[in-house]
């Protein structure tokens, strides 16, 4: 769990905020600096700082909010599709210590750019997937 947030003063209405939707455990409202008209962000109310410490529980009501919550926002601006983007850890650009989903309506694919696609060397990618499958089987 992490301390006091820009978001849980938004949850306790201390500062404002667009919000489009709120249930027993998340809110949703939208991003203050969007990367287009409708960014939307959905946070669970707990305030957990990412992946790494949320509830299976709490993350799972966090999707349902967001599987609710992007039809409506790509309606809403007439768009073709959203990006669901989060970010976990300073080292991925998580700026927010408090876990968030953006969903950020796309309407062509020339308005964004991917992130460049990178070779594995030679042995690496069986090496790497051995170790993600040893760490969940001592579990
Ligand atoms: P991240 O970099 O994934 O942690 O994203 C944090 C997001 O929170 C950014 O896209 C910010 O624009 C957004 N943000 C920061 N402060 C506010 C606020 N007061 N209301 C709405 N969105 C905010």
């Amino acid at each position: 769990m992490t301390e006091e947030t820009i978001f849980t003063k938004i949850i306790k209405r201390e500062i404002p905020a667009q919000i489009v939707y709120e249930d027993e455990h998340t809110l949703a409202f939208l991003d203050i600096a969007p990367n287009s008209p409708g960014h939307t962000l959905v946070i669970p109310k707990k305030p957990f700082v990412n992946i790494f410490d949320i509830d299976q529980e709490t993350f799972a009501q966090t999707m349902k909010t967001v599987r609710k919550i992007a039809p409506a926002v790509r309606d809403a601006v007439g768009a073709q599709g959203v990006h669901i983007n989060s970010n976990h850890g300073e080292a991925a650009g998580q700026e927010v210590p408090h876990l968030h989903f953006h969903i950020i309506p796309r309407h062509d694919r020339g308005e964004f750019q991917f992130w460049p696609k990178i070779e594995y060397a030679p042995g690496q990618a069986n090496e790497i997937a051995e170790k993600i499958r040893a760490t969940l089987s001592a579990e």
